[in-house]
């Protein structure tokens, strides 16, 4: 009966047994904590101490809830329904549903997108004394959620809140927003939480309901929790005249989402609002080999500001494999080298499930999507979509395809009203009616509406700008090539601005990806080899079951282990983030360390790190240092080998790559043990041909140059009728 309790050490045992009261355990990187909180679920409903139903469970992934209603099911030997488990956000919704009435909505209400939420914004500011250029819709909506997050209504903002002129006003805009909610029955991710505080606040018997009701509460990932998170679970906590039976796990180490109102005091905080509460410290770590854990201690022990705690691996026995450090010469290297090693990992035994490719930011997936999909190597995306499914790199690659085939009436149907302009329904129905009369595609079809002045208004006004510039796109790809004809048209149409207007988290990522997908192109020597390569990609339907590699971010990656896994992009400035440290410092840069802790916990068996020297970004080719992370780990537990070739180094000629190798901050990879050997290389380098610089070549699209410089297989050269671009040497003829 209580064999379960058999498979935990001790200070786990202690946790899990004591049952009522609050405990807090404060531990490390897969020392158990939630294998903890799921035996502890079970232990209640073992011992009789309360129904399924009665406890409530915050978990903060959706996979982190899928994984702990698995291992409960297990647990009990039995299917379960009807639990209280899931993202702070599912738990709010559900309760909220119920009661919905008590805040104006009723119980069908719909949860809104960013989307919609900016444009309800953008309704209501005219009506207010605002600067949209300083003050724009998008800083607004962020400013109403930040209020959200810290549990402020719009009528009792703290007086710190409200210290500018601006933001009085902006409270106001926040009123007139909630009624505009309201009348739609609707409400944002914020509300879910605030109303259900709102509800609790106002009506005790409903609060106290909850109270009895959940008997015990437990919390996954605590030193997560923003503010409003932290007051909805401390009320539901306190029933009057008793101990709250709450327990919440967490790790300071592992706190990664300050950017969204994340507070790691919430953990000091815990210990005030429950004196009574058992700390339990947790220090033996079962998921990772000795090497990977003395490589995460080292790192993260460079941080200052820590609560401090030590991790020991439990098993001394298992195989311990020092961590690899690969250095590389490029972007494209790097996942060539990674996808070879997947692929001799699998001959020797290891499933594609139980490795992982994790990175800083979304937009990093790219190519190894790509090589993937070359090799048929199985793969899937956790907390996204694959990258050619993703809405921004759809509508960017719509607008490519209706310059490169103006009778795509799809791609047209996608962009003709993103960014908006004006073409709703009905304008749409007219466009398709008159297509459908002359027999002719969409785009014709607008194009006869506009010169027969069908069309009115801003309809006509956006609608002509846009043929206008789609006939100059084409005209540029004849004189300067289809990558700056393609930049210049989405800059053009307004389409980089929609996003970089949009201040929500998600904008930043999606400018990367399509700074990502002009990378791309640059790959092919014009677009519609491009465009074709992309349909092929688009059709690649995956048979493979369920065993595939696991690709996401390190932020999606939290509380998850894998035997194998794969850190890529660790380069200065892609990690740690230079936009971070920008922002916020060494604040940021800590954060960033903390994310970086997060990645190596992640394996169990064999780690992986590796940099680029040389990446391409927004189609330029950039060298990089690597990061600084790296050096903060010792030989002592890793093994760092240069498949960079020696004459590659040397034919870097701007900007050097053994200049910043030589420099004192970052020491060399070849200088710290392994050397380069030629019989470690499992894959092919790209094959150069011999064109020095001054060399004249001439070029399909950009016509006669001069080679300025050469770095392996990318020539710089300075074309007679452009300016000097990067371009692929096998694409060149030399001329004589
Ligand atoms: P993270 O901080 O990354 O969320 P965690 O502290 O939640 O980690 P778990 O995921 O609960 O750690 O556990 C890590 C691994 O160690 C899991 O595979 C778990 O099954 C295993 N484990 C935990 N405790 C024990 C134990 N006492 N005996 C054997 N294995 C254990
Ligand atoms: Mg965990």
């Amino acid at each position: 009966m209580t064999e379960y309790l058999n498979q935990l050490n001790n200070a786990q045992r202690e946790a899990v047994e004591a049952t009522e009261g609050p405990v807090l355990v404060l531990a490390g990187a897969g020392t158990g904590k939630t294998k903890v909180l799921t035996t502890r679920f079970a232990h209640i409903l073992l011992s009789g101490k309360a129904y399924p139903n009665q406890i409530l469970a915050v978990t903060f992934t959706n996979k982190a809830s899928k994984e702990m209603s698995e291992r409960i099911a297990h647990l009990i030997q039995q299917p379960i329904e009807g639990l209280w488990l899931g993202s702070f956000h599912k738990i709010c919704a559900k309760m909220l549903r119920v009661n919905a009435q008590l805040v104006g909505l009723s119980s069908n209400f719909t949860i809104l997108d960013t989307d919609d939420q900016l444009r309800l914004i953008k309704q209501i500011i005219p009506n207010y004394l605002i600067d949209i250029k300083t003050t724009p819709p998008q800083l607004i909506l962020g400013i109403i959620q930040s209020w959200k997050d810290k549990g402020f209504s719009y009528g009792n903002l703290a007086p710190s809140e409200k210290n500018t002129s601006e933001k009085v006003i902006i409270q106001e805009i926040y009123h007139a927003y909630q009624i505009r909610l309201q009348q739609l029955n609707a409400c944002d991710f914020g509300d879910l939480m605030l109303h259900m505080m709102n509800i609790f606040n106002q009506y005790p018997e409903i609060l106290q309901k909850y109270q009895r009701y959940f008997r015990y509460i437990l919390v996954d990932e605590y030193q997560d929790t923003n503010t409003i998170q932290y007051l909805w679970l401390r009320l539901l906590a306190q029933r009057s005249g008793e101990v709250a039976n709450i327990c919440c796990v967490g790790d300071d180490d592992q706190s990664i989402y300050s950017w969204r109102g994340a507070e790691i005091a919430n953990i000091l905080r815990f210990e005030k609002d429950f004196p009574e509460a058992k700390i339990i410290r947790l220090e033996e770590n079962y998921r990772s080999t000795q090497n990977i854990l003395g490589a995460a201690s080292e790192l993260i022990d460079h941080n200052s500001e820590r609560l401090g705690k030590s991790l020991q691996a439990a098993n001394k026995e298992l195989q311990n494999e020092k961590v690899q450090i690969a250095s590389v010469w490029d972007s494209d290297e790097e996942s060539r080298l990674i996808c070879d090693q997947i692929i001799h990992l699998q001959k020797d035994g290891y499933r594609y499930g139980d490795m992982a490719i994790l990175m800083r930011t979304g937009s990093q997936t790219r190519p190894f999507e790509e090589r993937m999909i070359t090799l048929g190597l199985p793969y899937k995306i956790i907390g996204g979509l694959r990258f050619y499914e993703r809405a921004e790199i759809r509508d960017a690659i719509a607008y490519m395809r209706i310059v490169a085939q103006p009778n795509d009436n799809l791609a047209l149907e996608r962009i003709i009203n993103v960014p908006r302009r004006g073409v709703g329904s009905v304008a749409l129905q007219k466009i398709h009616m008159a297509a459908r009369e002359l027999d002719i595609p969409l785009l014709q079809a607008v194009d006869h509406l506009l010169i027969n002045n069908m069309l009115k208004g801003k309809i006509f006004t956006e609608l002509t700008q846009l043929m206008n510039l789609l006939d100059q796109t084409r005209k540029k790809i004849e004189t300067e090539g289809h990558i700056s004809a393609i930049d210049y048209l989405l800059n053009a149409c307004g389409y980089i601005d929609m996003w970089k207007q949009d201040k929500s988290i998600e904008a930043a990522g999606r400018l990367e990806n399509i700074k990502e997908l002009f990378q791309a192109t640059a790959e092919f020597p014009s677009l519609v080899e491009f465009l074709e390569h992309i349909s092929l990609i688009m059709d690649n339907d995956d048979l493979s079951g369920d065993d595939k590699i696991n690709l996401m971010t390190l932020h999606a990656a939290k509380g998850l282990e894998f035997n194998i896994v794969f850190l890529p992009g660790w380069e200065e400035g892609l990690f740690p983030s230079q936009r971070t440290m920008d922002e916020s410092g060494n604040t940021g840069l800590e954060e960033e360390r903390r994310l970086a802790y997060v990645g190596i916990t992640r394996a169990k068996q064999r780690l992986f790190i590796s940099h680029a020297a040389n990446r391409q970004i927004y189609g330029q080719w950039q060298s990089s240092l690597p990061s600084r992370f790296i050096d903060e780990i010792s030989d002592k537990y890793t093994k760092k080998t240069s498949y960079i070739k020696q004459s590659q180094q040397r034919s870097f000629r701007k900007n050097t790559f053994s200049d910043s190798y030589s420099s004192p901050k970052f020491s060399s990879p070849q200088s710290q043990g392994a050397s380069y050997s030629p019989s470690k290389r499992t894959y092919s380098a790209p094959q150069s041909k011999n064109i020095p610089a001054g060399s004249r070549v001439f070029h399909q699209k950009f016509g006669h140059g001069t080679v300025l410089s050469t770095e392996n297989n990318k020539l710089e050269v300075d074309f007679d009728k452009s300016d000097i671009k990067h371009v692929i040497d096998s694409f060149v003829t030399l001329e004589s």
